[in-house]
C-alpha cells in the first residue's frame, strides 16, 4: 500500500475570520456562487466582504441530494461560477462540496457550527429524499480554503461544538486501530507517520483544553483553550480521520443511528459512546476506561446507552451489533477478532463503566 495523505489547501482561523472572505476566496476564484444553510442567522453573511469578488448566494434548506446538488450545479453554472462556497453545517458543506465536484470546481469549506468532522475532508455524505444515508461520496479535492469565524462558532448552539468534540474523540483511537491492524485510511492508502501525529496532538488537546473550551463557548468567551480545542474538532479531527481511517468507534454510532430511540443525538454524541466501545473491544483497563468516561462527563458527552435516550439495552443491542457488525463494515478495520458476542461484551462493560463513574 502507498502511504496516501489529504488535506485541505489552506485554512484559516479566528475570531471574525469571515472579514477576510473577500481576499481569501479571491485567491482562487472572481466569481464566487455560495450555498447557505437557510438556517443561518442573517447578521452571519450580511456585510460580507466582497469586494475582489461576485457572490451569488442560494440559501438552501434540506438535505445534501441528488437532486440538490443537480438543482445547485445548474444554479451555479448559470451564475458562471468559478468556484464554490458553503455556508453552513455538514448538510450544506456537503452540498456544496458535491455541487463543487459535480462541476470540476474548486470549493470553499465556511462552517458556522464545529459538529462533526465535515469542514476539512472530501466526504459528502449523500441522502434519499426520504431523509436516508444513500452513500458516502468522497470527491476529487478537499476544499481549496477552510475558513473558521470562531465568533460565529462561539455563537452557535454549544451543543452542537461538544458534539464535535465526541467526533474528535474518536479520531486518535480509531487512527490507532488501523496503524495496528494495518487497515488502510479513508484514501485506500497506508497511514503517513504525520497522520497518526495530528491524531495524537488532536487527542491530547482535547484531553487539556476540553472543558474549559465548553465553559468558554458557553459564556461565549474567546480563548485560547476554545480556539485549540476548536483547531482539533476541526483541522486535526478532519485531517486525522481522512489519513488515519477509521475503525469501531463510527462502526458503533451506525448502529445506534439505527434506532428510533437515538434520532434526536447528534453524530458526535453517539461517536462519543463508540469511543468507550471501541476501548472495551481492545480490553482497555478499568483505568483508562475510567478517564475517558469522566472526559466524556466533564464536556457533557454521553457515557451510558441511558444518556443516548436507550431504555430496552437487550433490543437495543441486537439492533446495534447487526448493524455494525455486516459484512465489510469499518468495525474489522480493529486490530483483535470481532464477533457479535465480543461487541456485545464490550458495549456492555462500556455502559456499565459509564454507569459507575
Ligand atoms: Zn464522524
Amino acid at each position: 500500500m502507498m502511504r496516501q495523505a489529504v488535506f485541505p489547501a489552506r485554512y484559516v482561523q479566528g475570531p471574525g475570520a469571515l472579514g477576510r472572505f473577500g481576499s481569501e476566496a479571491a485567491r482562487i476564484g472572481t466569481r464566487i456562487y455560495g450555498i447557505v444553510d437557510a438556517g443561518l442567522p442573517d447578521g452571519v453573511i450580511d456585510g460580507l466582504n466582497t469586494i475582489a469578488i461576485t457572490l451569488t448566494m442560494e440559501r438552501v434548506a434540506g438535505a445534501c441530494t441528488e437532486l440538490a446538488i443537480a438543482s445547485a450545479a445548474e444554479a451555479a453554472m448559470k451564475a458562471g461560477a468559478d468556484a464554490i462556497a458553503g455556508f453552513g453545517g455538514g448538510k450544506t458543506i456537503d452540498l456544496a462540496r458535491a455541487t463543487a465536484d459535480k462541476l470540476n470546481l474548486p470549493f470553499i469549506s465556511i462552517p458556522t457550527v464545529a459538529a462533526s468532522d465535515a469542514p476539512c475532508s472530501a466526504l459528502a455524505v449523500i441522502y434519499d429524499e426520504e431523509g436516508h444515508v444513500l452513500r458516502d461520496q468522497f470527491v476529487r479535492w478537499n476544499p481549496q480554503l477552510v475558513l473558521v469565524d470562531s465568533t460565529v462558532i462561539s455563537a452557535a448552539p454549544v451543543r452542537l461544538f461538544i458534539a464535535g468534540i465526541g467526533d474528535a474523540l474518536a479520531t486518535y483511537e480509531e487512527a490507532i486501530a488501523c496503524y495496528r491492524s494495518g487497515a488502510s485510511n479513508m484514501t485506500g492508502g497506508a497511514q503517513t507517520r504525520l497522520a497518526m501525529a495530528v491524531a495524537e496532538t488532536c487527542r491530547a488537546t482535547l484531553f487539556e483544553h476540553g472543558a474549559q473550551a465548553v465553559a468558554d463557548c458557553r459564556a461565549s468567551r474567546s480563548s485560547e483553550a476554545f480556539e485549540a480545542v476548536l483547531e482539533a474538532t476541526v483541522l486535526m479531527s478532519g485531517v486525522g480521520f481522512e489519513s488515519g481511517g477509521v475503525a469501531a468507534a463510527h462502526a458503533i454510532h451506525h448502529g445506534l443511528a439505527a434506532l428510533a430511540e437515538t434520532h434526536h443525538m447528534l453524530h458526535g454524541e453517539k461517536v462519543a459512546f463508540g469511543v468507550l466501545v471501541e476501548l472495551a473491544l481492545n480490553d482497555a483497563d478499568d483505568e483508562t476506561l475510567a478517564q475517558y468516561v469522566a472526559f466524556n462527563r466533564s464536556v457533557g458527552l454521553p457515557a451510558t446507552l441511558g444518556d443516548l435516550g436507550i431504555i430496552n439495552i437487550d433490543e437495543a443491542l441486537t439492533v446495534i451489533i447487526e448493524r455494525a457488525t455486516r459484512a465489510g463494515e469499518i468495525i474489522y478495520n480493529e486490530p483483535v477478532a470481532v464477533t457479535p458476542i465480543a461487541v456485545e461484551a464490550a458495549i456492555l462493560r462500556a455502559n456499565k463503566f459509564g454507569d459507575k463513574e
